[in-house]
């Protein structure tokens, strides 16, 4: 991969890390307004509306999802600088650019990705 191409795939990462952190940001005042101390000093509304404390878990997944996307672009950062960036680290083959585009972050080849998901 070029450096032009490197420049452009390093532009993409730092705009989707700037985004996710802002969500993440969000998510976390969010859950820290209305969640927080015990179950018995639980604002009214989450007490008497047991679907909020399901809402409230599924906001710590996805911010742990969301973390481990973070790590993910930090990452393909580090490979950029050390211009690795586009290739599997597994099988070393370049990664196609189809993919690069639908997850910038992608360290693997679809073949490769696939594989470690079966075990
Ligand atoms: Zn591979």
């Amino acid at each position: 991969m070029s450096q032009t191409e490197m420049q452009v795939w390093k532009e993409r990462l730092l705009a989707l890390r700037d985004r996710l952190r802002g969500e993440v940001r969000q998510m976390a005042d969010t859950t820290r307004t209305e969640g927080g101390g015990s179950s018995s000093r639980l604002p009214t509304h989450i007490a008497d509306l047991g679907t909020d404390a399901y809402d409230q878990e599924f906001t710590f997944q996805l911010m742990e999802n969301e973390q481990e996307v973070l790590d993910q672009i930090n990452a393909s950062l580090e490979r950029i600088e050390k211009g690795t960036y586009g290739q599997c680290e597994e099988c070393g083959a370049r990664i196609p650019s189809a993919r690069l585009v639908a997850i910038p972050y992608a360290s693997m080849c679809v073949k490769c990705a696939s594989d470690l998901e079966r075990g």
